[in-house]
């Protein structure tokens, strides 16, 4: 059985992060002292939970630069993603039958998309740009605006792809939804807390985020949803009680959405400063691993592109050796092959192949998160460990 205080070199920041130990903090008391149901505005004590979740509400909302009323908070990424493909595409006013989006996405968009696909709407999942480009993962935007015209109801393309951390370009999109008038979903699960986001800026009308990748708990999130110079129509899909004006129903997590707050404050604080710490970590371990194994082959644009990658990931091909085999070598390392949420399933990872891997290529890379709580010293542990790992595999 795995102890919690055998050491981990956690390099699968991804996946999850740790919860800052400031964020519990500000959430104990509301496991306790301040357990009012935020529903209960009958008496005082409802009442003052009520006022705490409209402050933190608030204070997401600027981080990412919309107002209080557009934050929709759900149970993560997953069910915001499908608040926003469902909510928009099954609105009883929603005329239109085609939606948008890429090949790269998480399964939290892809599997939706089937399901609107039975639905009867018409799906166009849009290549990005392959491995043997500096632009690998990106969408190319003549590309995509051949399939938007007036029939598209939803482009939903995400932020940045959670295995090889590309960036795609959210404000050039915007542009052809607006010239089309379509809604622009963006799952943004890997961008907010660590990349500066500004819901006006990108343009976007719907944005998922989720507290667990960003040093808050898991089992909270949102979803952005304009309602200032357009209003999103929005379907309810947790239906029952009305919360949140009908957006989604159940009493909310107060000490997620608390956490939440408090976590994206001190990612938005810390981001500059904490960005080029965590750039080095990513460069070094790529830098030490290289220089033993030559032809390690990066997966994604280069290290160095950083408005297109995030500067915490590295995705990388051992050539000749399964990421898998070299992960058993590795036990006390965490890192992911393929990516976590999909790692119950022995294929291949989809990201990898959609950017022209094949199946041996994609079988021998791995995925490294690095993130707030690693060290340098642990950078150079684990990079000697794999180099170890695939000299004794190859
Ligand atoms: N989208 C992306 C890009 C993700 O990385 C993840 C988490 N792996 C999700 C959605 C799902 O997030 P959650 O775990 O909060 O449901």
């Amino acid at each position: 059985m795995f102890m919690t205080d055998d050491r981990v070199l956690y390099f699968d920041n991804h996946a999850t992060t740790c919860v800052d130990p400031r964020v519990m903090e500000a959430m104990l008391p509301y496991f306790t002292a301040e357990y009012a149901n935020p529903g209960s505005v009958n008496h005082p004590f409802g009442r003052h939970v009520a006022e705490q979740v409209a402050v933190a509400q608030g204070e997401i909302a600027k981080s990412l630069g919309g107002i209080a009323d557009e934050i929709v908070f759900t149970s993560g990424a997953t069910e915001s993603n499908n608040l926003a493909l469902f909510g928009t595409c099954l609105h009883p006013r929603q005329q239109r039958r085609r939606v948008v989006s890429l090949t790269t996405e998480h399964r939290a968009i892809l599997d939706p998309l089937i399901r609107l696909e039975r639905l009867g709407f018409e799906v166009i999942r849009v290549p990005v740009e392959q491995s043997t480009s500096e632009r690998a993962g990106l969408v190319d935007l003549e590309r995509l605006a051949g399939h938007i015209d007036e029939s598209v109801a939803l482009v939903s393309i995400m932020l940045a792809n959670n295995e090889i951390g590309v960036i795609q370009d959210l404000a050039s999109i915007a542009k052809l939804c607006r010239q089309h008038g379509c809604w622009f979903h963006s799952d943004a699960t890997q961008g907010v807390g660590k990349v500066p986001i500004a819901v006006d800026d990108l343009d976007v009308d719907l944005l998922s985020f989720s507290a667990h990748k960003f040093y808050g708990p898991k089992g909270i999130g949102g979803l952005y949803v304009r309602n200032r110079e357009r209003r999103i129509r929005l379907d309810q899909q947790m239906i029952g009680g009305g919360h949140q004006q009908n957006r989604r129903s159940g009493t909310l997590n107060v000490p997620g959405i608390i956490g939440m707050a408090k976590a994206l404050e001190l990612s938005v604080g810390d981001m500059p400063s904490e960005a080029v710490t965590i750039m080095k970590m990513r460069d070094r371990f790529w830098d030490r691993l290289h220089s033993a194994i030559p032809d390690l082959v990066l997966n994604g644009p280069p290290l160095n592109a950083v408005d297109m990658r995030l500067h915490d990931n590295l995705n990388c091909q051992f050539p000749g050796v399964e990421g898998q085999s070299l992960m058993l070598r590795t036990p006390s390392l965490a890192c992911s092959s393929g990516s976590a949420c999909t790692s119950a399933n022995p294929e291949p990872s989809h990201v990898l192949k959609g950017i022209g891997c094949n199946d041996d290529q994609a079988r021998s890379s791995l995925r490294f998160g690095f993130g707030r709580f690693n060290t340098i010293d642990e950078v150079d542990e684990g990079a000697e460990m794999l180099i170890e790992a695939y000299a004794s595999l190859s």
